[in-house]
Order: structure tokens, then C-alpha cells, then sequence
């Protein structure tokens, strides 16, 4: 029995009065009412802030990069360890801003994956196709690649302790969503490309989805056999929309 994962992402917005509110909502509001894992991923200037605001609440943090190196002359990255000091659980590896605006390839993907592994994090390892490729009937290979090389480099065994997010390019911050049918698909192929190499990890990946995930279609998407939760964007920002998708999950 997979548990489902609801997880936002605030990409880089918020400020401390902002973050304050949200906060305050999302810890009193996540209650046992909500039959999920709920989880925020915060920009990393207000780990701390979150951390202290989550505390001895039910919503867990995490974070939306990691450097695949331990430590060093990198300027601007940021480490496992460093995570692990605001006692971040989670982190957000290969989000499409991630590849297509910084160049993040699937090898460099597979290498965050394994450095969240590597302390404990789980990665929340996120593939998706474009538009365009989409459009080319090429969006089940596209992320067949995308996985392979995170499968290639951790190994199928480590797919227990990752979650995977299924996030078409096309779907994000645009107000479309990919149907119930069509997301259900691609989980589905995901899922059974780690089926054939260990069906019982396959049977319990979370897979959640994410692209314009809204109250208005978050139960129909998480009704599906293969959507495990989701993966929200905007809808985070805004404290009543987190928590209608957190309880429609059924
Ligand atoms: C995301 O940031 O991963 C995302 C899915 O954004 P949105 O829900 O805004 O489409």
C-alpha cells in the first residue's frame, strides 16, 4: 500500500512575513484528517524560518536543489549536509526549471539522486516531456530516458527510498493539465519500466504528478491506480488550495 505524498513548491517566491502566514496555516491546518505525507520544499534562504514554523507539526520540509558534491569550491551550491542541518527529509531533483534553465542533464540528475541517497534525503526525482515532444509522440520515451540514467546510476534497489514525479513540461505553470488518463498512462509506463527489473519496489514507488495541479482536479488525479499524490506549484502558494488538494486525496 503506497501512502500518498503531497508535496509543494514554492519555487522562489514567498518572504519572511509571507512564509510566516502560509506556514502557520499548512501546520495548524494538516491534521489526521489528511490521509497523506504532506511536505514543503522551500527556497533555501527560509529553511530555517520553515524548519521552526513545521516543528511538531505534521508537514515535513525538504528543499528544492542539492549540490551532487559533498563540499568545496562551489559557489552558489548547496550540500546534503547542509540540508540535513534544517533536518530537510525530502529534496526536489530534476525539476524541469532545473534542466532546462540551468542545463541540469539526466546524468547530473542521477548524481543528486544518489547524493540525497547517499545521507538519508529522499529525492523526489522529477521527469516530464515538452510540448514539442509531446507533439512528436515521443513524451513515453523521453522520460524512459530521464529514469534510466537515476535507475542506472542508484540502482532499482535505492527506488524504494526515492519518489518519483511524473511532470509534463507543457502542464507546468501554464493552468493546463494533463488529463486524468494521460497522466495515468505515463505513471503507468514509469511503473512498469521498474517493474521489469524488481516488481516489488515497482509496486511500492510513490509516483505523484505535478502540472497545474488545482482543488478543482486533484481528486480526479489521485483517483487513478498510479498517481500516488502530487507535486504543486503554484496551488502551494496559497494556504486553502494546499490543503483542498491535501484532502481530496482518498
Ligand atoms: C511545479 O512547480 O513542479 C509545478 C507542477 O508547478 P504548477 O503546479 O504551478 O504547475
Amino acid at each position: 500500500m503506497r501512502r500518498t505524498l503531497i508535496a509543494g513548491n514554492w519555487k522562489m517566491h514567498g518572504s519572511l512575513s509571507s512564509n510566516a502566514q502560509l506556514l502557520a496555516a499548512l501546520s495548524s491546518g494538516v491534521d489526521e484528517a489528511v490521509a497523506a505525507d504532506v511536505l514543503v520544499c522551500v527556497p533555501f534562504p527560509y529553511l530555517a524560518q520553515a524548519q521552526l514554523a513545521l516543528s511538531g507539526s505534521k508537514v515535513v520540509l525538504g528543499a528544492q536543489d542539492i549540490s551532487e558534491r559533498a563540499q568545496g569550491a562551489f559557489t552558489g551550491d548547496v550540500s546534503g549536509a547542509m540540508l540535513q542541518d534544517f533536518e530537510c527529509r525530502y529534496v526536489l531533483v530534476g525539476h524541469s526549471e532545473r534542466r532546462c534553465l540551468h542545463g541540469e542533464t539526466d546524468v547530473q540528475v542521477a548524481a543528486k539522486a544518489a547524493a540525497a541517497l547517499a545521507l538519508g534525503i529522499v529525492p523526489v526525482v522529477c521527469v516530464g516531456e515538452t510540448l514539442a515532444q509531446r507533439e512528436a509522440g515521443q513524451a513515453a520515451q523521453v522520460v524512459a530516458t530521464q529514469l534510466a540514467a537515476v535507475l542506472k546510476h542508484v540502482g532499482v534497489a535505492a527506488f524504494s527510498r526515492l519518489v518519483v514525479a511524473y511532470e509534463p513540461v507543457w502542464a507546468i505553470g501554464t493552468g493546463r493539465t494533463a488529463s486524468a488518463a494521460q497522466a495515468q498512462e505515463m505513471h503507468s509506463g514509469l511503473r512498469a519500466q521498474v517493474a521489469a527489473l524488481d516488481a516489488d519496489v515497482a509496486a511500492g514507488l510513490r509516483i505523484v504528478y505535478g502540472g497545474s495541479v488545482k482543488p478543482e482536479n486533484a481528486f480526479e488525479l489521485f483517483a487513478m491506480p498510479d498517481i500516488d499524490g502530487g507535486l504543486v506549484g503554484g496551488a502551494s502558494l496559497v494556504a486553502e488550495d494546499f490543503l483542498t488538494i491535501c484532502r481530496a486525496v482518498n
